[in-house]
């Protein structure tokens, strides 16, 4: 190995001897820039290759099942070979030493003819099988043995395989890191000091990044994955904890007024009684509002779960204080919906509600902002365009944003400053009908406060969800047909607009099919986001009005529908569809007094595929089938990791690591007390990693 002389962390990729221009372009495909970045791009799992071995051996280790994925080495004598021509022809040879015999393919690999002959003598490395009694190695790594064998050549390892690509492979991944891992390594400082790190059994962090990319052993590569989970749980909470405290700290919000006759005021508008769960949260939100610290709280409940009537409750907490409230949501369609209702249930008060959408005509729209800035508005509703520069409130108190999922930590910072100074902040309540599980939860939005709500108010119907195989589909589509003769209304759900070649049902073809089959005396229509949002909202008026009796649908009918008379939910090709959008396709039925069904068409031609299918018919808890998710996805993807900005995780994977996440939340909490700016010496490096890693997606440059 040639060291590289003068390397520092920030040297750029391409000036790493042995990586010309097109290869470094490579590596930034990857988003590796400079050696830190290289030495971050971590293995995804490793190969175990196992000390040169006898065959005996081998075949006494395949009887006993062990390390079944590990690849093997051997060394042995070539017997014979045979060539098998055809469209998947097949290398036939046969490996012997003294202990035995094994065999050798080699698929489509016709020169091998020229290169492998009988009394050649060959080492072989690959995974074994056991077939019909005969052990084999399929399309084996081989190489002739040379005179004497170099002591390291055959000797156990772990070999890391990197995320790669077709151009880069890991391989070159793997060389590359080679090269410059040892240099890299003496500039790596560590930003925990020994006796914090001692306590914990966490290595060093230079040891860390050795054993990650260089594991000897199962152990090594656990112990540095602790390490580096640790690390990246340690940084966000940190990070988090730092923003909480700085909010707390220094802004301020209008503290409210409640009392008993406040309350009497505001429930006598709802036409039932709360629910136990609602008054809970309730509490807890009422508890944020009387104080000057601006609440920061998510609120998290399954579709209608009465969730909006709560934010409802602190709205007019703030309008009894005379000051104004804003809903956003993140579309316009929903938006209306929670107009018309709020304005139904504020029928004959003298709130003054407002809809603020971009359909308006400009003179309508400065109409609203002029009465909004006198304060004559009292609750304003919109999308999230009421973050926009030109809309602002005389004094805007409680800021409801429906639907977390479209909002992350800039759209809320963004709210911050609709006041005059940039020291006070509106109270803020998030809702999400997609309930984060807690473990996440507390990760990512660890600068969130919960609140949740898990009973569904009285009276609620259980949606009876069952499987159907395609070939099944017809008795499916007859149960649907006789209640559409009844005057119950279904949408149908396909996971693609036309067909593409994708061999999966499209809105087209199935409406025809449809058409013609098992609802062809029904009235059609469908519903995709390519159509414009006034051919949309026509199709929905007409399917409220009961004018259609079915949509085929895209998962556009995914939010916000809410048809009663709608029973019946048909998900085709279910297994493609994620698993909370699934829990929220169910949810667009069941709202009503009527039965509902949820029917699944599906031959899962995958394990997650069957597991998510699996777990909408085993439970209706949104809670459950969050953690679910979890369970089958990883974070990564999930809600709100995207939205919010913050990296996902390299290294640290849930639910596996949810211990580490305690560990880190505690160290974190402890660490902020002790040192709340991260000022002096000691935490100089852990606050320069934390800016760099967390600062701008979590705000933190008037923080830390
Ligand atoms: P979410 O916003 O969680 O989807 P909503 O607040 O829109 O739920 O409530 C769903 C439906 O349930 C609404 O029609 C609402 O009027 C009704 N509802 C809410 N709370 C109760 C309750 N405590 N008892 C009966 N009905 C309720
Ligand atoms: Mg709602």
């Amino acid at each position: 190995m040639t060291s590289t002389p003068e390397l520092a962390l920030n040297t750029n990729i391409a000036a790493i001897p042995a990586v010309g221009d097109k290869r470094a372009e490579a590596f930034r495909r990857l988003g590796i820039r400079c050696v830190a970045d290289l030495i971050r791009h971590f293995p995804s799992r490793y190969e175990h290759i196992r000390p040169l071995q006898t065959i005996a051996e081998i075949g006494a280790s395949v009887m006993d099942q062990v390390d079944v994925d590990a690849q093997v080495s051997v060394a042995g004598t070539v017997t014979a070979t045979q060539f098998i021509p055809g469209r998947h022809s097949r290398f036939l040879a046969t490996l012997q030493d003294d202990t035995g015999t094994l065999l050798l393919t080699w698929f489509n690999s016709p020169w091998m003819r020229e290169k492998l002959h009988p009394e050649q003598e060959v080492f072989v490395q690959g995974k074994i099988k056991l077939h019909d009694d005969h052990l084999q190695i399929i399309n084996p790594r081989w190489e002739n043995c040379p005179e004497t064998i170099p002591e390291t050549k055959y000797q156990e390892r772990y070999r890391p395989i990197y995320p790669a690509t077709e151009e880069l492979p890991s391989s070159a991944i793997e060389s590359t890191v080679i090269r410059v891992l040892d240099d890299a390594l003496t500039l790596l400082e560590d930003h925990l000091h020994e006796e914090y790190r001692k306590e914990r059994a966490l290595l060093e962090l230079s040891d860390a990044y050795r054993l990650i990319h260089q594991p000897t052993s199962e152990l090594d590569t656990e112990q540095a994955r602790y390490r580096l989970a640790f690390d990246e749980l340690l940084l966000l909470q940190i990070g988090v904890m730092l923003k909480r405290r700085h909010r707390r700290s220094t802004l301020t919000a209008p503290a409210l007024t409640h009392n008993q006759a406040i309350d009497d005021h505001i429930t006598a508008r709802f036409p039932f009684t709360l629910t136990a769960d609602q008054r809970t949260v309730i509490d807890e939100i009422v508890g944020d509002l009387v104080t000057t610290q601006p609440m920061n709280r998510l609120l998290q409940g399954d579709v209608g779960s009465g969730k909006t009537v709560v934010a409802l409750y602190a709205m007019l907490l703030a309008v009894a204080a005379r000051q104004q409230a804003a809903l956003m949501a993140p579309t316009e369609l929903l938006a209306e919906q929670h107009y018309a209702s709020i304005c139904n249930q504020l029928a004959g008060s003298r709130v003054n509600i407002q809809l603020l959408t971009g359909s308006l005509s400009t003179a309508q729209r400065n109409s609203i902002l002029d009465e909004l800035a006198r304060g004559d508005i009292d609750i304003l509703i919109g999308t999230h365009a009421l973050l926009t520069e030109t809309v602002n409130f005389k004094s805007l108190a409680v800021a409801v944003i429906d639907e977390q999922h479209r909002f992350g930590v800039h759209q809320r910072a963004a709210l911050r400053s609709k006041s005059q100074d940039r020291t006070t902040s509106p109270h803020v309540l998030v809702m999400t009908a997609t309930p984060i599980p807690r473990t996440l939860s507390l990760t990512i939005f660890g600068d969130l406060d919960i609140s949740t709500i898990r009973e569904l108010p009285p009276g609620r119907q259980k949606i009876e969800t069952r499987h159907y195989q395609h070939a099944d589909a017809d008795e499916a589509y007859q149960r649907v047909e006789k209640r559409i003769a009844d005057g119950e209304q279904a949408y149908f759900v396909v996971p693609v607009i036309d067909e593409s070649g994708s061999g999966l049902k499209d809105v087209y073809t199935h409406m025809e099919k449809l058409q013609q089959g098992a609802l062809k005396n029904h009235r059609l229509e469908v519903m995709h986001g390519r159509l414009s949002r006034d051919e949309r909202d026509q199709i929905m008026q007409r399917f409220r009005d009961g004018e259609i009796d079915a949509l085929i649908a895209t998962t556009v009918i995914e939010v916000g529908i809410d048809v009663p008379n709608a029973t019946m939910m048909i998900i085709e090709h279910a297994d493609r569809f994620g698993l909370a959008q699934l829990h929220q396709l169910r949810g667009r039925v069941g709202r009503g007094s009527k039965h509902s069904i949820c029917l699944l068409i599906a031959d899962p031609a995958t394990n997650d595929g069957a597991a998510r299918v699996e777990a909408l018919l085993a439970t209706q808890d949104g809670f459950e089938i969050a953690e679910k998710d979890l369970e089958i996805r990883g974070p990564g993807e999930l809600f709100g990791a995207r939205q919010s900005g913050i990296a996902p995780f390299m290294v640290a994977q849930f639910p596996r690591d949810i211990q580490l996440l305690q560990m880190a939340r505690r160290d974190a909490a402890e660490w902020i007390r002790e040192n709340p700016t991260l000022k002096g010496e000691r935490d100089a490096l852990l606050k320069s990693r934390l800016l760099k890693t967390h600062g701008h997606a979590l705000g933190l440059g008037d923080v830390a």
